[in-house]
């Protein structure tokens, strides 16, 4: 995944990447009451109302919470494809790609157990030829 010249970027703020090329995800946690979210910064926690966060690494894990197959997305992106929410074990909930799944209503039950990988993002490049990586769910 990683290329000395053009290193993959995160193509959203809470991938984070290492020297090695390791991506993970980065969410942060409600010091009073235990809520997480799936991003680097919040003003305040939508549970207790409280300011203050810890950025903690979420596992990698979760259920399916909804999901929609997608018929039409912009340009470049190949369909159908099945956009999902997804509950982390942890407790954050993600929106993204899933993928290893026939896009069938039947094939996308709620509750069934996902893993949340990193990839190319479908190939995108910036000016300078930078890929980016993003995060997908795949059957666990
Ligand atoms: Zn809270």
């Amino acid at each position: 995944m990683s290329d000395t010249a053009n290193p993959p970027k995160a193509a959203f703020p809470f991938i984070k990447i290492d020297a090695g090329g390791r991506a993970s995800l980065t969410a942060v946690r409600c010091k009073a009451c235990g809520s997480w979210y799936a991003e680097t910064h919040r003003l305040a926690c939508a549970r207790c109302g409280k300011r203050e966060f810890e950025t903690a690494e979420p596992t990698l894990t979760g259920k399916l919470h909804a999901a929609s197959i997608v018929e039409r997305g912009f340009p470049g992106t190949p369909t159908p494809f099945i956009s999902a929410v997804v509950d982390l074990d942890d407790g954050p909930v993600l929106k993204g790609m899933l993928r290893g799944v026939a896009c069938k209503p039947g094939e996308i039950p709620h509750g069934r157990r996902v893993k949340v990988v990193f990839d190319d993002a479908l190939g995108r490049k910036d000016a300078e030829g930078n890929s980016y990586v993003s995060h997908f769910f795949e059957p666990a």
